[in-house]
C-alpha cells in the first residue's frame, strides 16, 4: 500500500435524483478487506442500472455512495488470503460496487483476470453486459439452433451482445430498437428480422412477430425494456416458451396477473447476472466462456464512446437519452 495515493477523484452521490446530484469529488483511497483486491482503473463501464441507483429505481446500500459497476486495470493492493491468481499488476475485470472512481476495492469472487489477447478496455466494455446476454441464453432458456428469440433494445449495450451470441448459436432472432440506425446495427450484428416496438398499436407488433414465425410465437423473448413492453412481449411468447424479463429501462413492470401465464404454460423469469455468477467457478466458467465467443466468432464489441470520468453528468445523460448504442466508458 506504500506508493498508494491518500486520496483519489470518485463519482457519489448523497441523495438520489437527476444527473445534477452526481459529485465528481476527492475521497480517500480505500483500503481492500478480507476477500478484496484494490483495483486501478483504467476503464470503467457504464450500465443502465447506474442509472436506477441514481434516480432511487433501485435503494441506496449507503450513503454517500460510489456509482459503478464494473471496470478493468490492474490489481493495486490486496486484501488478506487473495487467491494465487489475483497478484500485484494483474490485469483484472471485475463486477461489484464503486466503479467510479481512480481505486476500486472488489471482492475476489468477482474480479478476473484478463487473458493476453484481450485488451483492458474490451474487458471493461464486455464484462457485465456479455456475461448477462451468455448467462440468459444459457441459463435463463437454453437457447437451441433454429429457436426463434425476441430481443428488445437489440442495439444496447446488453442487446447488442445478445443478438450477436443468437447468431453464434444459430438462433433466429427478432430485434427491436427505436431507430432506423439502431435497427440497421441490429441487422449487421446479426438479426434477422427488424422491427419497430409498435408502441401505441400493439396488435400490429404481435401480428408481425407471428406472421413471421409462422404463427407459433417465439421459443423465448429477451426483455430489457420492462413496463411499455411486457405485456407485446408476452403475447409473443410460443406454446412452452419462456418470458425473460431482465430490465426497467422503460419501468418495473407491477400488477401481473400470473393467470395469464397458463394460456400457453409459459415460463416467466425475473433474472440477474449476480445469481447466475454467484460463486467464483461460475464467473470462471461464464467469462471463459466469453473470451471465447470474442475470439472464436470474432464479435463485434462496438464502444460507443469513452468519457473522461469528470465528464459523467454527459455520458449519463447519453445513456439516458436512448441516442447511445454499444458500450459507454468512463476513463478515470
Ligand atoms: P442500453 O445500452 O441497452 O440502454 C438502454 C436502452 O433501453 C436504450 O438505448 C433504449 O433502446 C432502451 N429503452 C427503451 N425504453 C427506454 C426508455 N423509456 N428510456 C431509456 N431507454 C429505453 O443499456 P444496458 O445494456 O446497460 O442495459 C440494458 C438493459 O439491461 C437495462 O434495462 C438494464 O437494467 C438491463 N440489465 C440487466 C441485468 C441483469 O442482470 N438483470 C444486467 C445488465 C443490464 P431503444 O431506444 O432501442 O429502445
Amino acid at each position: 500500500m506504500a506508493s498508494l495515493p491518500k486520496s483519489m477523484k470518485a463519482v457519489q452521490i448523497d441523495k438520489t435524483g437527476g444527473t445534477e446530484v452526481l459529485q465528481y469529488r476527492d475521497v480517500p483511497v480505500p483500503e481492500p478487506k478480507e476477500g478484496e483486491v484494490l483495483v486501478k482503473n483504467e476503464f470503467i463501464g457504464i450500465n443502465y442500472i447506474d442509472t436506477y441507483f441514481r434516480s432511487g429505481v433501485y435503494p441506496l446500500p449507503t450513503t454517500p455512495y460510489t456509482l459503478g459497476r464494473e471496470g478493468s486495470g490492474t490489481i493495486a493492493a490486496l486484501g488478506p488470503n487473495a487467491p494465487s491468481d489475483l497478484q500485484l499488476g494483474t490485469r483484472v475485470a471485475y463486477m461489484g460496487q464503486y466503479a467510479y472512481a481512480e481505486y476500486t476495492p472488489v471482492a475476489t469472487n468477482y474480479t478476473i483476470p484478463i487473458p493476453d489477447s484481450i485488451s483492458t478496455k474490451i474487458a471493461a466494455a464486455s464484462l457485465l453486459q456479455a456475461l448477462t446476454a451468455v448467462t440468459l441464453i444459457r441459463e435463463a432458456h437454453a437457447v437451441q439452433k433454429g429457436d426463434w428469440v425476441l430481443v428488445t433494445a437489440a442495439a444496447g449495450g446488453v442487446g447488442s451482445w445478445l443478438v450477436q451470441l443468437l447468431r453464434a448459436v444459430g438462433a433466429r432472432t427478432i430485434a427491436t430498437a427505436s431507430t432506423p440506425e439502431k435497427r440497421e446495427l441490429a441487422t449487421k450484428n446479426g438479426a434477422e428480422v427488424t422491427l419497430e416496438y409498435h408502441e401505441e398499436d400493439r396488435d400490429v407488433f404481435v401480428q408481425k412477430v407471428l406472421e413471421i414465425t409462422g404463427g407459433q410465437g417465439v421459443a423465448v423473448v429477451f426483455d430489457s425494456v420492462g413496463k411499455s413492453t411486457f405485456d407485446s412481449s408476452l403475447a409473443v411468447v410460443g406454446r412452452k416458451g419462456s418470458m425473460v424479463s431482465y430490465g426497467n429501462a422503460s419501468g418495473p413492470v407491477t400488477g401481473f396477473a400470473l393467470a395469464r401465464l397458463s394460456a400457453k404454460n409459459i415460463r416467466l423469469l425475473r433474472t440477474t447476472l449476480f445469481n447466475y455468477v454467484a460463486t467464483r467457478a461460475e464467473l470462471e466458467m461464464y467469462a471463459k466462456e466469453l473470451w471465447s465467443f470474442i475470439e472464436k466468432d470474432k464479435l463485434n464489441v462496438k464502444i460507443h464512446d469513452v468519457y473522461p470520468l469528470k465528464d459523467v453528468v454527459r455520458a449519463t445523460q447519453d445513456i439516458e437519452s436512448r441516442k447511445t448504442t454499444g458500450k459507454l466508458l468512463l476513463e478515470p
